[in-house]
C-alpha cells in the first residue's frame, strides 16, 4: 500500500507518458501544450529516435490546427524529456499514462515493471480502449492509485477524456485525474462504473466491425460503405476512413484476441493490409491513400 498522502489535482505537476505511439505522442504533447514537464518514454534509442520525427511531425500539425500552439511549438518539444529507461522516466512521475500496445499480458507485465519503479506517490492511468482497469489493477501493486484515462485519437480535437476508475480506486485520485484532464485542455467524462469500451468504444467498436464484416464478407467495396454512412446520416466520414485515422494494428489486435468471428476479420486485415504495409493515415496509406505521414 501507498504510504503518500492523498493527492490533488495541484500535485500533479510531473508527467510521465509509456509509449510514443499514436496516442502517447498525442498525450505527450498535449500535456506538454498545457504547461506540464512530461517526460516520454519507450522501450530503445531506436524507437525514441523514431519517436523524435513523430513528434516533429505531430508539432507541424498542432502549429497549423491549434491556435494555442502557434508560434509556441518548439517551446512545448522543449518541456519533454525522452527517456528509454523506466526508472529514470518515472523516478519523481506524479502521474504515469500508459499508451502502450493494446495486449494484456504487455500491459500487466509494464505495470508490474511500474510498481517496483515509480514512488508510491505516483498515480498510474491507462489509456486502453478495450481492456478493463480492472484485468490490470492487481498488477499495478497500488490499485487505490490506478484508474483508466482515455482519449481518443487527435486528442486536440475530439477533446474527450474517459475517466473509469475500479471499485478499489481511491475517489481523491478519480478527481485528482479529471481534473487534470481539464487542465489539459479536454472535456472530463466520468464513468460511474467499469465499462468495456467506455462510452465512446461501446458506440464505436460494434460500427467499426459492421464495415470490416461487409467488406471482409464481399458485401461492398470500403469506400462504398464509407459514402453509404455518410450520404445516409451526414457523418463526416464512414468506418473506414475512422480505421485509418486510428491505424489498422489497433483494430487489429482488439479482433485477434477476441470472437472466432472477431478473428476471420483480423486474419482479413491483417492478409488485405497490415502485411502489405498498408497501416493507416501514418504510414502514408491504408484504406485510403494519403499524401504524406500524418496529414
Ligand atoms: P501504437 O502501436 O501506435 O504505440 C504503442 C507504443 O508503445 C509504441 O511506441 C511501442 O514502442 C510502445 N511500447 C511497446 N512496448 C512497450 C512497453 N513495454 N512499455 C512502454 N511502451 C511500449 O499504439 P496506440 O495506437 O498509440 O495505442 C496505445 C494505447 O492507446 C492502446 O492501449 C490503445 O488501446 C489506446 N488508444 C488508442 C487509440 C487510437 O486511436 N490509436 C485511441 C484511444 C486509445
Amino acid at each position: 500500500m501507498s504510504t503518500s498522502t492523498t493527492p490533488s489535482s495541484h500535485a500533479l505537476q510531473k508527467v510521465t507518458v509509456l509509449g510514443t505511439g499514436v496516442l502517447g505522442s498525442q498525450i505527450a504533447f498535449q500535456t506538454a501544450l498545457s504547461g506540464f514537464d512530461v517526460t516520454a518514454y519507450d522501450i530503445s534509442d531506436d524507437v525514441i529516435a523514431t519517436a523524435k520525427t513523430r513528434f516533429s511531425e505531430l508539432a507541424k500539425v498542432y502549429e497549423k490546427e491549434v491556435p494555442a500552439a502557434a508560434g509556441k511549438t518548439e517551446e512545448i518539444l522543449g518541456r519533454i524529456t525522452f527517456s528509454s529507461v523506466l526508472a529514470d522516466a518515472v523516478a519523481d512521475a506524479d502521474l504515469v499514462i500508459e499508451a502502450a500496445p493494446e495486449v494484456l499480458d504487455i500491459k500487466r507485465k509494464i505495470y508490474a515493471e511500474l510498481a517496483e519503479a515509480a514512488p508510491a506517490k505516483t498515480i498510474f492511468a491507462t489509456n486502453s480502449s478495450t481492456l478493463l482497469p480492472s484485468d490490470i489493477k492487481d498488477a499495478t501493486g497500488r490499485p487505490e492509485k490506478f484508474l483508466a484515462l482515455h482519449f481518443a485519437n487527435k486528442i486536440w480535437q475530439y477533446n474527450t477524456a474517459e475517466v473509469m476508475g475500479t471499485t478499489e480506486t481511491d475517489p481523491a485520485v478519480f478527481d485528482a485525474v479529471v481534473e487534470f484532464a481539464s487542465q489539459i485542455g479536454m472535456v472530463p467524462i466520468p464513468l460511474h462504473k467499469e465499462k468495456a469500451g467506455y462510452v465512446l468504444n461501446s458506440l464505436l467498436v460494434p460500427w467499426l466491425n459492421a464495415g470490416l464484416g461487409l467488406a471482409a464478407g464481399g458485401y461492398a467495396e470500403p469506400e462504398d460503405i464509407d459514402n453509404v454512412w455518410q450520404i445516409g446520416t451526414g457523418a463526416p466520414f464512414g468506418p473506414f476512413r475512422a480505421i485509418d485515422i486510428i491505424g489498422l494494428n489497433t483494430p487489429y489486435n482488439i479482433l485477434v484476441h477476441s470472437t472466432p468471428e472477431g478473428q476471420k476479420l483480423a486474419a482479413w486485415l491483417k492478409e488485405n493490409y497490415i502485411d502489405k504495409g498498408k497501416l493507416g493515415v501514418a504510414s502514408g496509406e491504408g484504406f485510403y491513400v494519403y499524401d504524406k505521414p500524418a496529414d
